[in-house]
């Protein structure tokens, strides 16, 4: 980047951060993108006269709430709980609740940035929004989360709506609690309306949502091998996190010919150098989704090694898919992969690189598929579960997966539309212009709102 650009991006960032005190992780998310944008914008003043980037890093609106409720002694206990509607301009908010005892504001408006470029990308007509609470679900039983849940949705129910605002799943909130929240919802406005994704099947929702996100992080995968006339077919894949995300992404990869050698929690990581084929992945999922333990388990079951306290970014690999959380490679660990012979990372989680770790891959020019990009399979079915709601019609597993992988390549041709440089795909590049133009060109459009 050339001085005067780099200069622009120093500025902008100071008024950012001076605005947005101590929200580290919203920074780091808005420094990616303005990295990208501020050399697009001096080209394209249109966007930089209407001030488009300094509207797009102030949320339209955020909600915050208590959320009082009961633990099983009989205990008030007292959350914090959240909405940040970020952006409208292509659609209704749009965007998962996470819970987990990490978040605080300056993580869901990370989340709700990223979100509107994300969404963006789908080329389906969402917004941006992120919300959720510090409340930890580990450890809770179900009456527990079933009275957060819905004390959560007392609050929430009065600024969302299938028109408005469609919130959905993120890290703490699956099947489980979807179902919760979807039961006040309708309970408090006598409404059955689509204005959350990730539904049971028997209740509005769509097939394939389960495994959107996993398998359309596979596809992208296999989108930027096929850049290099190479395939998944063969490879061995080191994958983090063991919830939905990791889950779905392991299946997609091994039925793609490729083995899985890891994966991971908050306690270490398993290192299974045979491979967790389709029996070893449906115990996880008994393991995560039903009995709710630890990947340890596995390890002890199958007879593996079990790594405690580490993440599994030592082991050799010529893929690695992060499907935990952010900031989960770092530097160290980048080089690691590399040295070991890793050439594609395929981000299953929301910016688990960091941006020293980004940089290790962008100078090595390996194939690096962010997570705007590489998860928006799991937000684009939740789209194709809103109009299959708003239609009061279902689409087969079949029809679901077809558009999810269509949806897939085309986020991968808006890539390279943007970041081609000669042999080289910067996506981080292509994946923020991308991403952000039909956005501003629909803020010019609808004026100074
Ligand atoms: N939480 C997911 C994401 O990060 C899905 C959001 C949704 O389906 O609305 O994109």
């Amino acid at each position: 980047m050339s001085n005067v650009y780099e200069q622009r991006v120093n500025d902008f960032m100071a008024k950012v951060i001076a605005k947005n005190p101590s929200e580290v992780e919203f920074h780091q998310a808005v420094h990616e993108v303005v990295e990208s944008i501020i050399p697009f914008i001096e080209e394209n003043p249109q966007y930089k006269d209407a001030k488009i980037l300094d509207r797009m890093v102030e949320p339209e609106r955020v909600i915050m709430f208590r959320v009082p409720w009961l633990d099983d002694k009989g205990d008030v206990q007292v959350n914090r709980g959240f909405r940040i509607e970020m952006n409208s301009a292509i659609g209704p908010y749009k965007g998962g609740l996470r819970l987990h005892p990490t978040v605080n504001l300056g993580v869901l408006k990370f989340l709700a940035f990223e979100q509107v470029f994300k969404n963006s990308l789908t080329t389906l007509p969402m917004g941006g929004g992120k919300g959720g609470s510090d409340f930890d679900p580990k450890g809770k039983s179900d009456n527990e989360v079933m009275r957060f849940t819905q004390s959560f949705m007392s609050e929430l129910f009065r600024h969302i709506g299938p028109n408005t605002d469609v919130p959905a799943g993120d890290i703490g909130v699956g099947g489980r609690e979807i179902g919760f929240l979807f039961g006040q919802y309708k309970r408090l406005r006598n409404e059955f309306t689509g204005i959350l994704t990730g539904k049971g099947m028997e209740w509005g929702g769509s097939l394939i949502r389960p495994e959107a996100t996993g398998y359309g992080a596979v596809y992208f995968a296999q989108e930027m091998l096929n850049t290099r006339n190479d395939s998944m077919n063969g490879k061995i894949v080191a994958i983090s996190g063991s919830g939905n995300v990791a889950q779905y992404a392991t299946e997609k990869a091994t039925e793609f010919g490729a083995k899985v050698v890891t994966l991971s929690d908050s306690s270490g990581y398993i290192y299974d150098p045979a491979g967790i084929d389709a029996d070893k992945l449906a115990f996880v999922m008994e393991l995560k989704n039903v009995r709710r333990g630890r990947i340890k388990e596995y390890a002890d079951k199958y007879g593996v090694e079990f790594f405690a306290g580490q993440r599994p970014w030592g082991v050799k690999c010529d893929i690695a898919m992060p499907c935990a959380t952010q900031n989960e490679v770092n530097e160290e660990e980048a080089k690691t992969l590399l040295a070991n012979g890793c050439f594609v990372i395929s981000e299953g989680a929301n910016m688990p690189s960091s941006p020293e770790a980004i940089e290790v891959y962008q100078n090595a020019k390996i194939l690096y598929g962010l997570g705007k990009a590489a998860n928006a399979g799991g937000v684009a079915v939740s789209g194709l579960e809103m109009s299959q709601n708003s239609m009061r019609f279902n689409w087969t597993r079949e029809e679901v997966d077809a558009k999810l992988q269509q949806i897939m390549k085309d986020i991968h041709s808006t890539c390279v539309k943007w970041g081609k440089d000669g042999d080289y795909i910067d996506y981080v590049k292509g994946a923020n212009i991308g991403g952000f133009v039909k956005v501003a060109d629909a803020m010019l459009a609808q004026g100074l709102v």
